[in-house]
């Protein structure tokens, strides 16, 4: 590895992304073989620095024809730290369905068509009967095989490489799953101060107010924190409250999973201490059947944006999603667009009723074997929107990914993080959680200089928060930490992270010096999409529901969203042109010309 690529891109997501910017042709389809399709680990991952489990994945999307990434955290990336390797990058497509199998050195290509249309759970248990349970699990299930627009990849049963298709991406190159085991040891330059700092660490997260209902409860206390600031998106962003919150409430799960017949099970990823993951285990006819606690988002997606106040319908739902390999924020999107074609009369089949559940499950499967109105819902909201006229005023999406099921107008740094995320409509690439976290000004201009930023509703700060939240979490993924971990608790600050580089590899990383490194590698990306045809007139913005009706109701009330004057702050004090190009001096100063770069 070249020592320039590891100074200014790390690791896990910049190396991936560099790699996946220097080798992927212009146009290149992306099921076509010349894809690629990119794992990669940071340098942090497997050490024992507090969440480092963190694991990237990128590959051109078939959803959006722009920067397909998700991360996720877990054990397969750590495993597959130890089997020696910070990145996979797969390229090609076999002539029949087949699994990696990466044992230490010893990697080998095997058949899988006795795993066709299998589940992912299935194919989970069937691998690791056959390897061993030493071997992670990184799978596809019928979703992906059928090449779903955002089919997802899922990672030992749970952790999900959800959005963009990164699935359908896998299906195409005819690889069903990636199995891996490593008995390595991973060095630390320092250890003594590593283990120090890590200790320092661990006591300024348990210290933070968010630890014990985010170690309790998971990220269904986001789903409560979002609720709160009137944020989640309603029946398609149609309205501003929920009257039947209770049925999903942070509460109502936490019931559902404890009692006579079952048990709340923690399953921390690799090295974390806050167990923000849980599945719960119910006995059935002696049997322990398992359901994985859904994450907020998926919570907001399957639940109020569908008008759906039933926690058990959801937890299925989200169970049956997984074991699909889909997304359910972009099948949850999907579906709430189509319903609201058929309520303003331009789509005449009435796919669901909202608040209804009764065919949800069946609607799950179809999409993920592409039958009935499954074919069309698995081609995502934007291209349903040019099927049906006038159904744009109300697609809720950005440069072709499904929003969140979070409502912008209540919470405007999430706005502006999805105009301008370099994977789409989404905030995880941000993960701007502060401003719902009710925090004070005083906290707010510690970190973005302007203390309006702690209030959701107030536009002004939020360009600054929302940079330093890009900038922080691209160095995360790059350096292998959980974004959930430093942005639940926001005790581990950029500095820490210099600490841990540090201390690891023996090279002075500075707080300065990170920072930069997180803006290079989201610089990369936008480089990469303005490669692949994003105009950022039009591709950085919202849907015009958002910009143009007010919320009907709830604690933002008579909100729309300050975009314009965000999106130019936005563009001011990232360096770039008026309109969201790219300037040659800003890419210089960030050592990032080389060979063609689009700035126009
Ligand atoms: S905070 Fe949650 S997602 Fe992150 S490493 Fe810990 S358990 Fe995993």
């Amino acid at each position: 590895m070249p020592e320039q690529l590891k100074q200014d891109y790390l690791g896990g997501r910049g190396f991936a992304v560099k790699m996946l910017y220097e080798l992927l042709p212009k146009d290149t389809d992306p099921f076509a073989p010349e894809n690629l399709l990119i794992f990669a680990t940071g340098p942090l991952n497997g050490t024992v620095a507090p969440a480092g489990a963190s694991l990237t994945a990128v590959t051109r999307s078939p959803l959006t024809g722009l920067l397909g990434i998700d991360t996720t955290s877990g054990f397969w990336g750590t495993e597959l730290k130890f089997a020696g390797y910070d990145m996979v990058v797969i390229q090609g497509q076999a002539d029949e369905l087949v699994y990696l199998e990466i044992d230490d050195d010893r990697v080998t290509i095997k058949p899988a068509d006795w795993l066709r249309r299998r589940g992912v759970h299935d194919t989970t248990n069937l691998l690791q009967e056959r390897l061993g349970d030493d071997f992670k699990i990184a799978a596809i299930g019928p979703a992906g095989e059928n090449r779903v627009l955002y089919a997802s990849i899922v990672c030992d049963h749970m952790d999900k490489l959800s959005r963009t298709g990164l699935g359908a991406v896998m299906g195409a190159k005819n690889l069903k799953a990636i199995a891996v085991h490593g008995t390595k040891d991973i060095n630390l330059a320092n250890t003594d101060r590593f283990l120090s700092k890590m200790k320092e660490s661990h006591n300024a997260v348990k210290n933070d107010p968010m630890f014990i209902p985010l170690s309790r409860y998971g990220t269904t206390e986001l789903f409560e924190e979002a609720h709160s600031a009137g944020a989640l998106a309603i029946r398609n962003n149609q309205e501003g409250v929920f009257n039947r919150i209770i049925g999903v409430s942070r509460n109502t799960i936490d019931n559902l999973s404890r009692g006579p017949d079952r048990r709340l099970v923690e399953r921390p990823c690799s090295f974390c201490i806050m167990p923000c993951k849980a599945y719960i285990e119910i006995k059935k006819n002696g049997e322990p059947v398992r359901r994985n606690r859904p994450h907020y988002q998926t919570l907001a997606s399957l639940g109020p944006r569908l008008g759906i106040s039933s926690a058990q319908t959801i937890i299925e739902a989200n169970h049956l999603c997984e074991d699909m390999g889909m997304d359910p924020v972009s099948f949850g999107g999907s579906l709430a667009f189509l319903m609201e074609c058929y309520q303003r009369h331009k789509f005449d089949q009435d796919v669901l009723e909202w608040g209804s559940d009764s065919q949800l499950l069946d609607l799950i499967r179809e999409t993920a074997f592409r039958q009935g109105s499954g074919d069309l819902l698995s081609q995502g909201v934007r291209r349903m929107s040019l099927l049906f006229p006038g159904s744009r005023e109300f697609a809720m999406e950005v440069k072709g990914l499904e929003l969140p099921g979070l409502d912008g107008r209540a919470a405007k740094a999430h706005a502006l993080a999805m105009a301008i995320s370099n994977r789409g409509g989404d905030t995880s690439l941000h993960w701007p959680q502060f401003e719902i976290f009710e925090k004070s000004e005083q906290e707010a201009e510690d970190l973005f200089v302007y203390g309006s930023a702690a209030d959701p509703q107030d536009w002004r700060g939020k360009a600054s928060m929302v940079i330093w939240h890009e900038y922080f979490a691209a160095l995360l993924d790059s350096a292998g930490i959980c974004k959930h971990y430093a942005f639940s608790a926001y005790a581990l600050k950029p500095r820490d992270i210099a600490e841990f580089l540090t201390y690891a590899t023996g090279t002075t990383y500075r707080e300065m010096d990170v920072m930069m490194l997180g803006e290079r590698v989201s610089t990369v990306e936008r480089m990469f999409n303005l490669r692949f045809g994003m105009n950022p007139t039009t591709d950085d913005t919202l849907p015009k529901r958002l910009l143009n009706e007010r919320l009907n109701d709830g604690k933002a009330q008579g909100q729309t969203i300050e975009l314009g004057r965000m999106l130019q702050e936005y563009y001011t004090l990232r360096g770039y042109t008026e309109d969201g190009y790219l300037r040659m001096d800003y890419l210089q100063n960030l050592n990032l010309v080389r060979g063609e770069v689009v700035t126009h």
